[in-house]
């Protein structure tokens, strides 16, 4: 995703890596992702952590301190997905650790992957997704007994910084166009300003392309023709349901990758949650989490073991060796041995 490019030329190479395991199918897509990471012989000095459901009983709260400090002192992190309650509950872990470690973009490429046959080819679609405000900034309260009102905080300084990474992110990686997606007609205030920033950065990078979509009309021309898009620039929300709309153009959410960088800190993670659905069944596609860790290897500059691992999986999906959620019938460990068979 570009960024591996600038980590390496940085010359820096960090092998003390955060892995959050997180609950549902996360235990298993993380050690398949392991499993594999090791047979490709890239030495990792994993700091594993867990997260979730699971540590709430022994430690109180689902995301314990131990887990931030280790992001802190490692810099980077992967993560398997964490169980956010519908609900009453704790805060979704996802949202604090993007809070507490201001890891203000989230960047989601979606493009075909060899072998998943879709509806549609060559789509090739980066989502930037505004990841520490919008309605997730948590502030809703109890009108009355009928009414409930969550608050949708728009910033000038996170629209504006967002907006930057995503034209920049257009420049460093070849991309011709960025849209920005909002429903500025009707939040004229928040999305406006979500917009407005947009605008005005997008005069700082006359050799991209700017162009503005309202969400609904974009979610629809995504359905129709997707391969008039490029870059998409969103606020959290819309950014959030989007990503999962471009997962299914390619072929489902086993297979969508994504990454959560900010300044200091980085954490790469798959788009999907935690599936509770299948979990412990050994049936998870541990494939968005590995194209994930990808670009965590390519970020800490381990370009060549993130292109033979790519091209393991790449060769195992074109042999027809599938999960269940792409029409197969290899279960997850199954499709990880025949990746590492591949692997060169
Ligand atoms: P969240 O709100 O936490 O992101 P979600 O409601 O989007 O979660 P997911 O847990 O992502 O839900 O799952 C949505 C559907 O996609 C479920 O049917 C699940 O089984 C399927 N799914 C998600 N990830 C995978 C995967 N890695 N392999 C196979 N199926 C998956």
């Amino acid at each position: 995703m570009g960024e591996g490019a600038r980590r390496a030329d940085e010359g820096e190479k960090l092998k003390n890596i955060t892995l959050i395991k997180g609950d549902g199918i996360g235990p298993e897509i993380s050690d398949a992702v392991l499993k594999i990471i090791k047979a490709a012989r890239v030495e990792i000095n994993w700091d594993i952590q867990t997260a979730g459901a699971d540590v709430i009983e022994k430690e109180g709260v689902p995301l314990p301190a131990r887990v931030i400090e280790s992001v802190k002192r490692n810099k980077i992190a992967l993560k398997s997905p964490v169980t956010t309650p519908i609900g009453k509950g704790f805060r979704s872990v996802n949202v604090q650790l993007r809070k507490e470690l201001d890891l203000y973009s989230n960047l989601r490429p979606c493009y075909n992957l060899p072998g998943v046959k879709t509806r549609y080819d060559n789509v090739d679609i980066v989502v930037v997704r505004e990841n520490t405000e919008d309605l997730y900034a948590g502030i809703e309260r109890q009108v009355d007994e009928d009414t409930a009102e969550s608050i949708k905080i728009i910033t000038r300084g996170a629209s504006e910084r967002i907006a930057r990474f995503a034209f920049d992110y257009a420049v460093k990686n070849n991309r011709k166009e960025v849209c920005v997606v909002t429903k500025a007609n009707i939040c004229k205030l928040s999305d406006g300003l979500f917009l407005e920033s947009a605008r005005k950065n997008s005069e700082l990078y006359p050799q991209i392309k700017f162009r503005e979509i309202l969400v609904d009309n974009c979610c629809m021309q995504l359905v129709q023709n997707p391969n008039q898009f490029d870059v998409l620039l969103l606020p959290n929300l819309y950014g959030d349901i989007v990503s999962d709309l471009c997962a299914g153009l390619i072929g489902g959410l086993g297979i969508a990758q994504g990454a959560n960088i900010g300044k200091d800190y980085a954490v790469f993670e798959p788009v999907h949650g935690s599936a509770p659905d299948i979990a412990g069944q050994d049936k998870a596609n541990p494939t968005a989490m590995l194209m994930s860790a990808i670009e965590m290897l390519n970020y800490i500059g381990e370009v060549e073991a993130a292109k033979r691992i790519k091209t393991a999986l790449f060769d195992t999906l074109k042999s027809g060796i599938k999960t269940a959620d792409l029409g197969g019938n290899a279960k997850c460990s199954e499709f990880t041995d025949a990746m590492i068979s591949k692997l060169s």
